[in-house]
């Protein structure tokens, strides 16, 4: 994976991605809120597009997984050389045994995939493979019928 390394500020990128995520929200009366905005642009090194495409992917999830009135939450935690972004909903959630797998190609939980929403599994094998090539890592916790959160970290820009 070939990246396009530039300085660009994380939180107005997560602004731009929930305004194109808007109306999938709405949808399902999901409401799509940061907290804790910081006051200031945080500054930060990667792949815009590529981290784009990550975000896209998991804020959907959140809405696809996620409960009617609903939300999904993003918030940024300062660490030593990056910044922690998390994603997190009030959704469905993940069962334990189910996990380890779902950052796999085409590994889908049986029950989202009896849902009517679509989807072919691949999303978080994707969004795993972009944060591994910026030598990040991303975890995942959930608890099942209370919702899942997300979070990955990116290098800061100097
Ligand atoms: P695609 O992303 O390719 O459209 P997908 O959403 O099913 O399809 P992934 O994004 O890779 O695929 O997610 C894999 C599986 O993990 C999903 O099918 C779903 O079962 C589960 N999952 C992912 N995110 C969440 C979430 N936020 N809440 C509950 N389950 C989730
Ligand atoms: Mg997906």
């Amino acid at each position: 994976l070939k990246l396009n390394m530039v300085k660009f500020d994380i939180v107005k990128t997560v602004k731009d991605v929930f305004e194109i995520e808007q109306w999938q929200a709405e949808e399902r009366n999901i409401s799509l809120k940061i907290v804790n905005p910081p006051p200031k642009p945080v500054f930060v090194k990667g792949d815009r597009n590529r981290i784009m495409e990550v975000l896209i992917n998991l804020i959907i999830n959140g809405i696809k997984y996620g409960k009617k009135q609903g939300y999904v939450h993003v918030s940024f935690h300062d660490l030593e050389d990056s910044i922690m972004v998390e994603v997190t909903d009030n959704g469905i959630g993940i069962e334990k045994k189910h996990l380890p797998r779902i950052f796999e190609r085409f590994y889908r939980v049986d029950k989202s995939r009896s849902r009517e929403q679509g989807g072919t599994g691949l999303g978080l094998s994707i969004v795993k493979h972009i944060i591994e090539a910026h030598n990040q890592s991303i975890n995942v916790r959930s608890v099942i019928d209370q919702g899942t959160t997300f979070n990955f970290t990116i290098e800061k820009a100097k």
